[in-house]
């Protein structure tokens, strides 16, 4: 090892005297020893590798180290689980958290995590009731349904469907519907683990009415038709519509469920979007049972509806599994008031932020790209700024086919490569999520809420300044 290495490895201070500096003695205050004192260990190994390595020598001030250890302390005592700014464009980004509550959502949740509530009490008798009571009406008011059940997700409703009515039976799926939805839902492990069994029909592209009509036996319990939700085939494609398959069911004395995925409230094409498949269309189509998501196009929180047949609903609704995988309180309660919105088309768009966000005009859009590209300007020298048309995705398994015009910031930064760039502003506080198309940082307005605008500025700017000792920027807290 050469002199200077040794040299600066011995210049670095222990970590007990570090945790004297006054700004690291108010840190403990704050953030507790503990954390003070991994963060302290992380830097200093961070430098002695570095200087081990030949690329740093040692010669900040024991101020500069002791700042470094508390911004890597506030870091670090910040909790794991952040709010993010969503740049991607992608309104129903699983990843990101799918759909942001509307206001009348948050308070909900705000009321019932905060106070006692009738979650399972009857007011006017004064006793035991059941959680449903807070949707089920309002869901069969609103699509028409008989009979409404929500649980804790889709793929729970699904999995809760396929076990009451199938278990240790067939359930007849088409293989151009087997599909695997991110955050690893594969339809066909699902309805493994339901306990029934799975009959796979027709070809990757072709099913027909035969191949429907030659799988059904004495053991098969459910025709289930799945939302592609996120790819599209086309070419020599061809499946059977609801209609064909209720008849077929119909015929043969087995129940038809679809999984509709993302599941439309409203017609999107009010919204001058293509057709989403809605749940009232299907029931009125014959469908004995439908499932959706609530936090997909619906634009609330994480839930599964069950939709259908008193007879069908009612069944699931007395199975243990639907115990196992009921609905929490506080989902329940943004449900609840999400789908308040829904009594009326015009109030749902303009109070759902998921509608909103699709339904997002382009002079909006294109203002806010004009303000945040006149805001990188303070940063000019660090960065090559242009507008450019471009698209933004609904996500969340809805109409995988149909994209939205959208205005791009397209940045290129000069001194950093773009993976660079985008690592640092997901260091910064509130991290930003964008694309990466070639060399550039894409950023799509789409998907930021009001006044992120100015944040995302902020992060950008905050990201290609100078790095701090620990080689990381920082925002601020
Ligand atoms: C998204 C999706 C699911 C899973 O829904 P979760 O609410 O995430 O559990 C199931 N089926 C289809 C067709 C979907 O698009």
């Amino acid at each position: 090892m050469s002199g200077n290495k040794k040299d600066a490895l011995r210049a670095l201070p222990s970590v007990e005297v570090l945790l004297q500096h006054r700004v690291l003695l108010d840190a403990q205050g704050q953030y507790s020893r503990s954390v003070v004192v991994g963060a302290a260990r992380e830097i200093l190994a961070e430098i002695r590798r570095e200087i081990l390595s030949g690329r740093n020598r040692f010669l900040g001030s024991l101020d500069d180290l002791a700042e470094a250890v508390r911004d890597r302390a506030r870091r670090k005592a910040a909790p794991v689980f952040r709010r993010v700014l969503n740049a991607t464009g992608v309104v129903i980004h699983t990843n990101l958290g799918r759909s942001v509550l509307s206001e009348r959502a948050l308070a909900a949740v705000q009321r019932a995590a905060t106070g006692y509530s009738n979650l399972e009490y009857d007011l006017e008798v004064g006793a035991r009731s059941t959680r449903q009571q807070h949707v089920e009406a309002l869901l069969t008011e609103i699509t028409g349904a008989e009979a409404a059940l929500v649980v804790n997700n889709n793929a729970g409703a699904v999995m809760l469907l396929a076990h009451t009515l199938a278990k240790g039976r067939d359930v007849v799926v088409s293989r151009g519907q087997l599909v695997e939805i991110g955050g690893s839902f594969r339809l066909p492990e699902v309805l493994t683990a339901s306990g029934a069994r799975l009959v796979e029909i027709g070809t990757t592209n072709r099913t027909s009415v035969g191949d429907y009509e030659a799988a059904i036996g004495p053991d098969t319990a459910m025709l289930l038709k799945v939302h592609q939700s996120n790819f599209i085939m086309s070419g020599f494609v061809a499946e059977v519509s609801l209609r064909d398959l209720v008849e077929v069911g119909r015929r043969h004395n087995v129940l038809v469920i679809e999984d509709l995925g993302s599941g439309a409230l409203v017609d999107m094409t009010e919204l001058g979007l293509p057709h989403e498949p809605m749940p009232q269309e299907s029931l009125a189509q014959g469908a004995d049972a439908v499932t959706f998501s609530g936090d997909k196009l619906l634009g609330g929180t994480q839930a599964g509806v069950l939709l259908g047949r008193q007879s069908v609903i009612g069944k699931a609704r007395r199975s243990p599994v639907a115990r196992a995988l009921r609905i929490d309180k506080l989902n329940l309660a943004g449900l609840e008031a999400t789908l308040l919105a829904y009594r009326d088309v015009r109030g749902a768009v303009s109070e759902i932020p998921t509608l909103g966000m699709i339904q997002r005009q382009e002079k909006d859009i294109e203002a806010s790209a004009r303000r945040i590209a006149r805001g990188l300007q303070r940063v000019a020298d660090q960065l090559e700024v242009s507008l450019e048309t471009g698209r933004s995705e609904i996500g969340g398994g809805a109409s995988p086919a149909v994209s939205l015009p959208t205005l791009l910031i397209c940045i290129a930064p000069v001194a950093m490569s773009v993976r660079e760039l985008a690592q640092r502003l997901r260091a910064v506080d509130p991290p930003v999520i964008a694309r990466i198309k070639e060399d550039r940082l894409v950023v799509d307005p789409r998907t930021l809420l009001p006044g992120e605008d100015d944040l995302l500025v902020e992060a950008v700017r905050a990201a290609v300044e100078p790095a701090d000792l620990a080689g990381r920027p920082d925002a601020g807290s």
